[in-house]
């Protein structure tokens, strides 16, 4: 029976050949820019089907469509249930301008401690760790009293209707878990000497809004024969500006700030004070606590008029809003309706991208990430906050069909996830952060499927 200290220090013993893998991994371009036919995650299926298959796991692949295969890998344990899910994904977001980059994006090139390429971080070092991880536990023989399951999907970047969201629609039964771990979230903020790691436990929603300014079209040289609709833009752009969303504190964030060494209990009335202390401290804390104590309300896009010489008749004009799992569309509909309130011949409705979700913080799976992270970093001083996130994952889907879910990715502290530029420029991943990486899913696996 394998200690799983010992398997732990086999990860010490194996950073060449994570490291290998990861670039095995972004060598594969699995681009998706969201417009079929795009993505091309099969190769990247293929790759892990096989070399999971040659450390003695089986996994199949599942698709809506040939190109877009999910990869499905199961470690059975002595009960048949499964307990834990690790997930992640497998495309990765286009490349905006090459000659920006300072190595070729798919050439996974490593240098000063980190791994440079398209999807480095986001989403393939998580998928390396993982599929690491169970490739340890197998080496080892080690039994489990619970089933374990790792699956990477398609189309993550672009809504999930080809991965997570048709696998959760179609074929529940391959997502069947009591807990699961993925992106979004498990990053570490340091204040005041403290290192707190936020647990992703949640994400708030986002919304399309398409406002519409309607006038009548006329000769621009003669413009009072018309009604021109871009003042009814203008108005409501100033109101948008001015839109003070209300405050709340009622996140389960907002009763750990002493984590962070913030003494104030915060209230809405005083968030903005307290946010205003934290900002020169932690610009990242300060942005985090912005974005969970309120909606937000953003113009994105403008589209309108026909031609230089007429006034136009209809503007339409795009919003982006991320409400807080509890604001739902009624309320959003009564935000937009004060905010445009007296605007004339304006309209618009309301398209939801992504549905806000949130698991319970208190559950055995929190329990279980906290000892993992502790052992997979040596350190026994961590602190712990929930937080909700401002993006989006796949993990709306799980959480959808009952499965406790969380963002965790078991990184190195030291490691600056700023560097890690995710969907930017000159994407990397820690090596640091992939060898905690892999230790925590171990770990985690380890303790939650009862490992022996
Ligand atoms: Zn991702």
């Amino acid at each position: 029976m394998p200690s799983l200290q010992s398997l732990l220090d086999q990860v010490d013993r194996s950073v060449d050949e994570i490291v290998g893998l990861e670039q095995s991994l972004i060598r594969i371009p699995s681009v998706n820019t969201g417009f079929m036919p795009t993505g091309n995650e099969t190769p990247v299926a293929e790759f892990c089907r096989d070399w999971l298959g040659s450390e003695r796991v089986e996994s199949h692949i599942l698709g809506r469509d040939p190109e877009r295969g999910n990869l499905i890998a199961t470690v059975p344990g002595r009960q048949r249930k499964t307990r834990l899910m690790l997930m992640s994904h497998t495309d990765v977001v286009p490349v905006e301008n090459v000659s920006k980059w300072r190595y070729e994006p798919f050439s996974a090139t490593v240098t000063g401690g980190r791994i440079y390429g398209r999807g480095a971080s986001d989403c393939k070092a998580l998928l390396t760790a993982q599929l690491m991880a169970v490739a340890i536990l197998r080496r080892n023989d080690v039994r489990l009293e619970h089933g374990l399951r790792l699956v990477s999907g398609a189309d993550e970047e672009h809504g999930g209707r080809w991965g997570f969201g048709w696998l959760a629609e179609m074929h529940p039964e391959s997502l069947e878990s009591e807990f699961a771990v993925n992106e979004g979230g498990g990053t570490a903020v340091e204040m005041a000497g403290n290192v707190v790691y936020l647990l992703g436990i949640g994400e708030k929603g986002r919304l399309e809004i398409h406002v519409r300014f309607k006038g009548e079209s006329a000769h621009a040289s003669v413009p009072w024969t018309g009604k021109n609709s871009s003042f009814g833009l203008s108005e409501a752009l100033k109101r948008i500006e001015a839109y003070k969303p209300e405050l709340d504190t009622s996140l389960p964030l907002f009763d750990h700030l002493s984590e962070f060494a913030i003494e104030d209990k915060p209230t809405p009335s005083n968030i903005d004070r307290i946010i205003a202390e934290v900002e020169p401290k932690s610009r990242r804390l300060a942005t985090l606590l912005r974005a969970l104590s309120r909606m937000t309300l953003t113009p994105t896009m403008i589209k309108g008029g026909i031609k230089s010489n007429s006034v136009p008749e209809m503007i339409e004009l795009t919003c982006d809003v991320r409400s807080l799992p509890f604001q739902h569309e009624d309320y959003v509909r009564r935000q937009l309706d004060q905010v445009l309130k007296g605007v004339e011949g304006v309209e618009y409705d309301v398209d939801y991208m992504s549905v806000p979700n949130q698991s319970p913080y208190e559950s055995e799976l929190a329990e279980a990430v906290k000892r993992a992270q502790a052992a997979a970093i040596g350190r026994s001083d961590i602190r712990w906050a929930p937080m909700v996130s401002n993006g989006f994952t796949d993990s709306r889907f799980t959480r959808n069909i009952g499965i406790v879910t969380y963002g965790f990715t078991g990184v190195h502290p030291s490691d600056d996830p700023t560097l890690t530029n995710a969907h930017g420029t000159n994407e990397s991943t820690g090596i640091l952060s992939l060898v905690s990486s892999t230790k925590a899913m171990i770990a985690l696996a380890y303790d939650v499927c009862g490992g022996r």
